[in-house]
């Protein structure tokens, strides 16, 4: 079964740029994709089209029976609620604990307190943050916050996990470890991963499908592929 029918999409900016051109992929359900390319690629596009931060200027998006593409902004919370969101920078709230950040999530779709801390204790273990729940965001290591950003994307158990450069910041151990978490997410959680990356050592080592993205194209889709050279 597939997630995600992405069909002759372009996106053109306002300026003129065309940041990708007539992709046509299928996403199924549970895959993990990595998405590779050089800088300007049209990467961090790609992933904003999926959770309609922007829109595409023609073709269709079809993403757990939702037309993203044609969706309206008043309806956009409907997506928004089968995916989570990791971001390179983590983007967490500074004010609020470990745990007020995992709840927060359950919070803004109404869930009841009981439930709430049930859910956001359950992700914070699964991500070994259960003994960090009362710190603050700048207490904790780079790697740490990502796991709390992992931790708040998942606690919807959503259907797809979309990660943004997620170890862009990270040194090369922290990184792996993150990508094994995600790994882990997908294998035992079945949720579908899509992750943006530069990360050569990751994609070799993992053996995903990579998709591979050059000036707004698609110019290589493998399973089980590797780091693409020359991009
Ligand atoms: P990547 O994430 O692979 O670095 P982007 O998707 O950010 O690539 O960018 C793809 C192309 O679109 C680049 O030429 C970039 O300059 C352009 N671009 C990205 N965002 C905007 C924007 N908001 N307005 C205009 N052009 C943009």
């Amino acid at each position: 079964m597939e997630l995600i029918n992405i069909q002759d999409v372009n996106v053109r900016y306002k300026n003129g740029v065309n940041a990708i051109h007539d992709l046509s992929l299928k996403i199924k359900k549970g895959d993990f994709v990595f998405v590779i390319g050089g800088s300007g690629s049209g990467k961090s596009t790609f992933i904003k089209m999926l959770y309609r931060e922007i829109k595409p200027s023609s073709g269709k998006i079809i993403l757990g029976g939702l037309n993203v593409a044609k969706l309206r902004n008043s309806k956009v919370y409907k997506l928004r609620r089968k995916l989570g969101v990791v971001f390179q920078d983590y983007r967490l709230l500074p004010k609020l604990t470990v745990y007020e950040n995992v709840a927060f999530a359950l919070e803004c779709v109404g869930a009841d307190k009981k439930e709430i801390r049930q859910k956001s204790l359950k992700a914070l273990e699964l991500v070994g943050l259960k003994n960090k729940t009362r710190q603050y965001p700048d207490q904790l290591a780079g790697g740490e916050q990502q796991r709390v950003a992992i931790a708040r994307a998942i606690v919807n158990n959503p259907k797809l996990l979309i990660c943004d450069e997620p170890t862009g910041n990270l040194d090369p151990e922290r990184s792996m470890e993150i990508v094994k978490l995600l790994d882990s997410i997908n294998k035992t959680m079945g949720t579908t991963i899509i992750m943006a990356t530069h990360d050569e050592i990751i994609v070799n080592k993992m053996k995903k499908r990579v998709i591979t993205l050059k000036d707004g194209y698609l110019i290589s889709d493998e399973e089980k592929g590797k780091y693409y050279e020359g991009i």
